[in-house]
C-alpha cells in the first residue's frame, strides 16, 4: 500500500518507477547453461522435452483472486482518499495551518506536504498492514517480523517526506510562474529527476531496507561472472540481497544507472533454484542490462508523465471552477490542490496502465529471449519459471482483462511456452538480440 500510495503522488510516480524498476525488471528466472550441459544432462537420464505448465493450486487461485479484489479496492481507495481531502475542505485547512506555521512560501509547501503525507500514512496504515503483512503471512509467503515490516514502512515514509520537501516545490513554482506551460517544464524536469532517482536508488535507498553484498556461493559467482563477461558486463556488478528476511517468494532484478547499475539476486532464489536455473535468471537480467532497458523505461515513463501532466492541466481548471467552494482554493498553484493533482494523476495512469504494462511485457519478453540465447538451455529456463509460479503462488494463465491491467511481465504460461518453443541461434540478427548474438557468433 505504501507503494500504491507512491503511485498516487505526482513525483512519486517517478519514485515508483525507480522503486519498481525491481518490480518491472523482476521475475526472470529460467536458466540454461549451454547446449553441451543440456546434452550431458540428457546422457545421465534427466528428463528432456517440453516442460508442462502446472495447473495452479487451489491456494494460488485464492491468492490470485483475492489479489484482484485487493487491487480493485486499492485503486478505488487511491481515488477516494484524495477526493475526501478535497471535498471536505481538509486540504485547504491543512494549507491554512501550514501558512500559519511556515509563513514563507517554500516552508508552507514543505509543511503542507509533510502533514498531508503523515495523515495519508495513518489512513493507509490498516490496509498497508493487511496487504503487506497479514495477507502475506496467511498465505505462507512471508516470514518477515512485525518489527521489520514496521521499520521498513517507517523508512519509506521518511523517504517520501524528504523527497516531497526537496522536489515538490518545483512544479508549484512553475504553476505560479508559467500557468500555461507548467506541465511541459515539469515534464522536462521529471527526466533528470528520474535519472537521479535511478542512479541513487541502489546506493542510498535500497540498503536502508536490506543487506547487499557479493555472492556467497563462490562457485556460482564464478559462473555468473563468466556469463556476465560473455554478455559484455564488467565484473563486480552482481549482488546478493537478503530478501529471505522479508519474503519466501523468488526474484532478481536490475537497477541503477551508470556507475551504480547492477544485477541483484534474491537469496531466496539462490536457495530454491539449481545452478542452471540461476544462470538463466541471471541471463535474463543481463538482457535488461545489455539491451538498455533502464534507458528505454526512463524514456517511456518521461513521455507518460508529460502526457499525464498535460491532461491534468486541461482538466484541473474545470474541476476547480466547478467545486471551488467545497475545495477551498481557486487555483492549481495553491498547494491545497495537491490531492487534486494526485487524484487526476491516478485516474489517468489507470487508463494508461494497459499501454504501460504492454510496453513492459515487451521488454521482459526480449530479456527472456536474451537469457535463452546466452544460456542455451531452454529446459532449465522453463523449470525456473515453474518454480517461480509455484513459490510465488502465481496463476500461469490469468484472465485477459487481468493480464491487460496488471501483468508487467508475460504470464508464466506464456514464458514457459516460449521456453519450450524458442530455438536459440535461429534468429541471428534482429535488432535487440543482434547485440548479443554477434558476440556469440564471434565466440
Ligand atoms: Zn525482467
Amino acid at each position: 500500500m505504501i507503494i500504491m500510495r507512491f503511485s498516487l503522488s505526482l513525483f512519486f510516480c517517478i519514485l515508483i518507477f525507480s522503486l519498481s524498476l525491481p518490480v518491472f525488471a523482476r521475475q526472470q528466472e529460467i536458466n540454461s547453461p549451454d547446449a553441451s550441459a543440456a546434452q550431458a544432462a540428457a546422457a545421465v537420464g534427466q528428463p528432456s522435452g517440453p516442460v508442462a505448465v502446472p495447473e495452479p493450486s487451489e491456494k494460488a487461485l485464492r491468492y490470485h483472486q483475492s489479489g484482484i479484489v485487493l487491487w480493485l479496492f486499492g485503486t478505488f481507495w487511491g481515488i477516494l482518499i484524495p477526493a475526501l481531502f478535497l471535498f471536505t475542505g481538509l486540504s485547504a485547512r491543512i494549507r491554512t495551518l501550514a501558512q500559519k506555521i511556515g509563513r514563507k512560501w517554500f516552508f508552507v509547501i514543505a509543511i503542507y506536504l509533510t502533514i498531508f503525507t503523515l495523515i495519508l500514512y495513518v489512513i493507509d496504515l490498516p490496509l498497508a498492514y493487511y496487504s503487506g503483512f497479514v495477507r502475506e503471512h496467511s498465505y505462507g509467503l512471508s516470514n518477515q517480523s512485525l518489527g521489520k515490516w514496521f521499520s521498513d514502512s517507517t523508512i519509506a515514509l521518511a523517504i517520501e517526506i524528504v523527497v516531497n520537501a526537496i522536489f515538490l516545490w518545483l512544479p508549484y513554482l512553475l504553476l505560479r510562474r508559467s500557468p500555461k506551460r507548467w506541465w511541459f517544464y515539469t515534464g522536462l524536469l521529471a527526466i533528470p529527476f528520474l535519472i537521479l532517482a535511478t542512479l541513487i536508488q541502489p546506493i542510498w535507498i535500497d540498503p536502508l531496507f536490506n543487506d547487499f553484498g557479493p555472492m556467497k556461493n563462490k562457485g556460482l559467482e564464478t559462473k555468473i561472472l563468466a556469463l556476465a563477461d560473455r554478455a559484455g558486463i564488467s565484473g563486480g556488478r552482481v549482488y546478493e540481497v537478503n530478501k529471505s528476511a522479508d519474503t519466501k517468494t523468488l526474484n532478481a532484478y536490475v537497477n541503477g544507472f551508470g556507475q551504480t547499475k547492477r544485477i541483484v539476486l534474491w537469496d531466496t532464489t539462490i536457495a530454491r533454484m539449481n545452478e542452471n536455473e540461476l544462470l538463466f535468471v541471471m541471463g535474463h537480467e543481463m538482457g535488461h542490462y545489455v539491451l538498455g532497458h533502464v534507458w528505454k523505461l526512463i524514456g517511456f515513463l518521461s513521455a507518460l508523465i508529460m502526457l499525464t501532466l498535460f491532461l491534468i492541466h486541461r482538466t484541473a481548471g474545470w474541476m476547480i471552477n466547478r467545486f471551488r467552494d467545497k475545495f477551498g482554493f481557486d487555483s492549481l498553484s495553491d498547494i491545497a490542490s495537491y490531492p487534486l493533482i494526485i487524484l487526476l494523476f491516478s485516474g489517468y495512469l489507470f487508463i494508461a496502465q494497459p499501454i504501460a504494462m504492454s510496453f513492459n511485457r515487451w521488454i521482459e519478453h526480449e530479456s527472456d529471449r536474451f537469457g535463452l540465447e546466452i544460456t542455451r538451455n531452454n529446459r532449465d529456463a522453463a523449470t525456473a519459471f515453474v518454480k517461480l509460479q509455484e513459490d510465488n503462488l502465481s496463476v500461469p494463465r490469468p484472465h485477459w482483462l487481468d493480464r491487460m491491467w496488471r501483468a508487467s511481465h508475460p504470464t508464466l504460461g506464456e514464458r514457459i511456452d516460449f521456453c519450450n518453443e524458442y530455438r536459440p541461434g535461429k534468429r541471428a540478427s534482429r535488432s535487440n538480440t543482434s547485440i548479443f548474438s554477434n558476440r556469440l557468433i564471434d565466440k
